[in-house]
C-alpha cells in the first residue's frame, strides 16, 4: 500500500471528488485526459492537480496528459477502495435507514454486514435485507465479524459510549452522523457528517443573494 502518512489531509480529502470526477469520464468513454483541461472542468487549478498528484508518483506522462483509467484505478487503491470495507450503522432510525438504503455506499465498495439499535420495536425488522440487532450483541457481532468502519446515527446523547465500545473491539473508522464532537485515542479514524451544518451555511448565503456589490 501506498505509504499515505505524508500526504496532507487536504489533498486526501480531494481525492474523493477526484475519484468519482474520473469515474464520470470513464463513463463517457474519455481515455485520456491533459492536467490542464481536467483543471477546466474540475474548477481546480492545473498546478494544485498536478501537486496532489505528485504526491502519488504523478500518474502522468510529458505530452499526453493523465491515462483516466489508470488514475481512477492509482486513485482508487490509495484509498483502499479496491480492498473494500465492511461497515455497521449503530442507530436505526430515520437516518441510519436512509443510509443503509443508499446505494452509492456499495457501488464504492463499502459492504453493510450489521445495523444495531437499542428500541425493541426496530430491533428484528430488517433494514436493506439486514435484520436489526440488539445493541447489547454488539461485542459479540464484532468478535466474530470484521468490521472496517462504524457509521454512528445514534443521538448526540448515546455517541460517545457507543464509539467507545466500537473502538474497543478494534474497528479503526468511524463516520459520525451525531452532533457531539467524540473524545477517542489519536489511532481511530473519524470522519464527521453534521447535516445541518451546509444548511446553516446555506441559510446565511441564500440571505445575501441580490444584496451583495
Ligand atoms: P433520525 O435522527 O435518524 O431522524 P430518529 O429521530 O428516528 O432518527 P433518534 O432519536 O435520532 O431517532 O435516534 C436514532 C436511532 O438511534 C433510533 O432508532 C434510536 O432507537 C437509536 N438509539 C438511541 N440510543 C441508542 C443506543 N444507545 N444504542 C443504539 N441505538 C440507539
Amino acid at each position: 500500500m501506498n505509504d499515505v502518512k505524508k500526504v496532507p489531509d487536504v489533498v486526501i480529502k480531494r481525492l474523493p471528488r477526484y475519484y468519482r470526477y474520473l469515474g464520470d469520464l470513464l463513463n463517457q468513454d474519455i481515455k485520456r485526459i491533459s492536467s490542464g483541461a481536467l483543471s477546466l472542468r474540475m474548477h481546480v487549478t492545473a498546478s494544485q492537480i498536478r501537486q496532489d498528484f505528485n504526491y502519488f508518483g504523478g500518474f502522468g506522462q510529458q505530452g499526453y496528459g493523465y491515462n483516466v483509467e489508470f488514475l481512477y484505478n492509482e486513485i482508487g487503491k490509495i484509498l483502499g477502495l479496491d480492498e473494500g470495507d465492511s461497515t455497521i450503522i449503530v442507530g436505526a432510525g430515520n437516518l441510519g435507514r436512509a443510509l443503509a438504503c443508499h446505494s452509492g455506499f456499495e457501488r464504492r465498495g463499502f459492504r453493510l454486514v450489521g445495523i444495531f439499535d437499542s428500541n425493541p420495536d426496530v430491533i428484528g425488522t430488517e433494514i436493506a435485507g439486514l435484520q436489526v440487532l440488539d445493541i447489547c450483541y454488539l461485542e459479540d457481532f464484532l468478535s466474530k465479524i470484521k468490521v472496517d468502519i462504524g457509521i454512528l446515527t445514534v443521538p448526540k446523547a448515546a455517541v460517545q459510549k457507543i464509539a467507545e465500545r466500537i473502538v474497543k473491539c478494534g474497528v479503526k473508522g468511524l463516520l459520525n452522523f451525531s452532533y457531539a464532537e467524540l473524545n477517542l485515542s489519536q489511532d481511530v479514524a473519524v470522519e464527521n457528517v453534521h447535516i445541518s451544518d451546509p444548511m446553516m451555511t446555506l441559510s446565511y448565503r441564500i440571505r445575501r443573494i441580490g444584496n451583495e456589490q
